[in-house]
């Protein structure tokens, strides 16, 4: 297994002998926060310059969860 591990907003490197979580995905909680709200932002920009049809992304929500 991939010992090492990135945070997926900032890119570093996550010690992954410290945090034995194997679903870490972010190096600190603000990133995870900011992760979020950033998808969120840029779905909401796609939808507002029309780039993306809210209809679809209501299907797809609405079929996952
Ligand atoms: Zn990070």
């Amino acid at each position: 297994m991939n010992k090492s591990k990135e945070c997926d907003f900032c890119m570093k490197t996550l010690d992954v002998k410290k945090n034995k979580r194997e679903d870490k995905r972010f190096c600190d909680p603000v990133c995870k926060n900011k992760y979020h709200s950033y998808k969120r932002s840029y779905a909401g920009i796609l939808i507002d310059t029309g780039q993306l049809d809210f209809q679809t992304v209501k299907k797809l929500i609405e079929k996952n969860y």
